[in-house]
């Protein structure tokens, strides 16, 4: 069994750069954690410090609930994995998987088994005795992961172990390295600035943002209801759309939106509603996802903003339609309209997205 906890952890390098801002944050045994951020955001050097490969300037490293700040990186059982899988050229794929074995004074007969064990649940049985120049770029990942999972560590540190990988093989190794790990039950984190990879591996996911820990939560609370505007912003594609608008409490029977010229009304009974009442006389910020807005005749009655259409775009999947509504444009996914998706009274209540944020709330702006 292995958990993490990070406690404040900060990392300033030598030049003052803060890489890390005082993170807070605990994984679970058997959790698979994502890292998600852009390039530069300290995902790397969290890991390294959980690693034990970068000392933290302030704040504690907890593994199994004990301090391991000085542990040496060879004493914390743990694997790491790289993007540039890092293989040993001169050795074939056997001899690379079971490399940490021998210097780990296994025997030769338990030690050839357990190689042979990992390569067939990597599918790379076959080429045991390549040397990495002979194997694709898939195969040299899943040789790498070999290496890593072949001592059992508790805790599997992966930091974009799938960039260098055309898209195709990064969606089926995805799913492969998710399934290993959980069937290993082994702690991992996993760092990508990638948030397909993010949503679709994690059990949790924690998004950084220069050095700073955003949010943490499932996929589906990142995404439905993320804690910071900057969130709201970076996850999903097409990017949430973020209105800017003015509260208004009518005598406790409903709250009206005003967004530019137009406005929204939330009946009482909506308990979105009641999240915002107290923002009365106040501009709040509306998130609403593309895929939660219906598109309707410009003759429709009801709560309905109105919009002119800028463009249309067409995905194969999905077609996004680009709107002006006065000050604002927002995107709209014309699949909401199909027939299928007319569901009475909730269309009402999906059409404001799942997000309202007091716009000088927590968070910094979007962007
Ligand atoms: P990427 O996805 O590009 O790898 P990242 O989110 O993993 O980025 P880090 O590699 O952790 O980011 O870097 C965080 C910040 O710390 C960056 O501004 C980086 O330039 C800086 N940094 C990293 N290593 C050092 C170092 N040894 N000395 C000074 N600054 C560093």
């Amino acid at each position: 069994m292995t958990t993490v906890a990070l406690k404040d952890v900060t990392k300033v390098f030598a030049d003052g750069t803060v890489a890390v801002d005082k993170i807070n944050l605990d994984v679970n045994d058997g959790e698979f954690m994502v890292l998600l951020g852009p390039s530069g955001c300290g995902k790397s050097t969290v890991l390294r410090m959980v690693a034990g490969l970068e000392d933290p300037s302030s704040g504690a490293v907890l593994l199994d609930g004990e301090l391991a700040n000085d542990v040496q990186p060879r004493d914390r059982k743990i694997a790491m994995v790289f993007q540039d899988f890092a293989l040993y050229p001169h050795m074939t794929v056997g001899e690379n998987i079971a490399f940490p074995l021998r210097l780990a004074g296994v025997d030769p007969s338990p030690r050839d088994e357990r190689v042979a064990d990992v390569a067939s649940a990597l599918g790379i049985g076959d080429v045991l005795g390549r040397r990495p120049s002979q194997l694709s770029g898939g195969q040299r990942q899943r040789v790498a992961m070999g290496r890593a999972i072949v001592r059992r560590p508790g805790l599997f540190l992966m930091d974009e172990p799938l960039s260098n990988l055309d898209s195709g093989l990064r969606a089926e190794l995805r799913a492969e390295i998710s399934s290993l790990t959980r069937e290993l039950g082994v702690t991992t984190i996993y760092v990508t600035h990638d948030q397909a990879e993010a949503l679709t591996m994690a059990d949790r996911v924690a998004i950084m943002r220069k050095g700073v820990l955003q949010d943490v939560g499932t996929p589906t609370q990142v995404y439905g209801r993320p804690a910071t505007l900057y969130v709201a912003a970076f996850l999903g594609s097409p990017r949430m759309n973020l209105l800017e608008a003015s509260v208004y409490v009518h005598l406790d029977r409903y709250v009206a939106l005003r967004i530019g010229e137009q406005s929204l009304y939330l009946p009482w009974t909506d308990i979105r509603s009641r999240a915002v009442a107290h923002y009365h006389g106040e501009r709040i910020v509306v998130g609403m996802r593309a895929e939660a807005l219906t598109p309707v005749a410009p003759d429709a009655p009801g709560d309905v903003l109105r919009g002119r259409i800028r463009y249309l775009e067409h995905h194969g999947h999905e077609s996004l339609a680009f709107l002006d509504i006065g000050a604002t444009a927002i995107v709209v996914d014309e699949m909401g309209s199909r027939p299928e998706d007319a569901d009475g009274g909730q269309r009402g209540r999906r059409r404001l997205g799942q997000v309202m944020q007091r716009l000088t709330g927590r968070g910094a702006a979007p962007g």
